[in-house]
């Protein structure tokens, strides 16, 4: 009798397995445990003291192809010198596989000259229905952070993600989508030209800054990226499955408010 598994069954499978590998990556570890499990000890938690440490070798530089160079992809990219003449530009895009999965393109909202930006991965299915960045659960907790811990209205600052339409079942992007898209992020971010970006989550500061260091090593320190001081932090999501870690973003989003000349308050968070 064969024991292969139905197609369907080793998609299910291959979809846990590869949510497990998030969950991990996005807390910090390089790769899966090798050997017999028993023996290998647990998952480091992020502590305090590992917000304020610094990393035991620093991140590489960050070394983002040449703007020039990223948007001679699209001709004509350069030229939008504004918001709206970007999201024009980009129209009912078809220029990678995501467009057909889609329900609305979901481009970015907020103060077009916003010194604050909050960069994400790729919308969910909230995001897709509504063609708004952040409007679910994780977004609701993005508002607070930025509302009841910053004391600034959630419009006064700029929110996108690096990729703008939907990937099927909310799982990563892959590498081709990201070179596809990221032109219009970039163009975004000099268009905006905030004083400070906030990156979220793994997969967007990666993305950010082409390095592979885990967002437990990046964040709670400062990165440049193209003139732009980036401060890293976890993604509202994975604050939603980890709350304790809520207190390491409210670390970041303090030292972002010092940079920014904010009085920060005594309780937050
Ligand atoms: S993800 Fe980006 S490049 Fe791909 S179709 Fe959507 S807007 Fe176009």
């Amino acid at each position: 009798m064969s024991e292969s598994h139905p197609p369907a069954d080793r998609q299910t499978l291959a979809a846990s397995l590869r949510d497990y590998v998030d969950q991990i990556r996005e807390e910090g570890l390089d790769g899966l445990p090798v050997g017999e499990t028993k023996d290998v000890p647990p998952a480091p938690e992020p502590s305090p003291s590992m917000a304020v440490a610094a990393p035991a070798s620093p991140p590489r530089p960050s070394a983002p192809p040449a703007m020039g160079e990223m948007f001679s992809k699209y001709p004509g990219l350069e030229a939008c010198g504004s918001l709206e003449h970007l999201r024009e530009f980009i129209g009912d895009c078809r220029r990678c596989k995501l467009w057909p999965m889609r329900t609305n393109l979901v481009f970015g909202v907020g103060n077009p000259k916003a010194e604050l930006m909050f960069v994400g991965e790729a919308p969910g299915a909230d995001e897709d229905l509504r063609g708004e960045p952040f409007v679910g659960r994780a977004g609701q907790l993005l508002t607070d952070i930025i509302e009841r811990g910053m004391g600034l209205p959630r419009a006064e600052v700029y929110i996108c993600n690096v990729i703008k339409c939907r990937p099927p079942g909310n799982r990563n992007p892959e590498p081709d989508e990201v070179s596809s898209c990221e032109p219009f992020l970039f163009r975004q971010i000099e268009t905006v030209h905030p004083r400070v970006i906030v990156g979220l989550g793994t997969f967007a500061v990666q993305a950010l800054l082409k390095v592979k260091t885990p967002i437990s090593r990046l964040r709670g320190n400062w990165h440049e990226l193209r003139g732009i001081r980036m401060m890293p932090t976890f993604h509202p999501a994975y604050l939603l499955r980890n709350p304790a870690d809520k207190r390491l973003v409210w670390q970041d989003i303090q030292l972002v408010m010092k940079e920014l000349g904010m009085s920060i308050p005594k309780r937050g968070g």
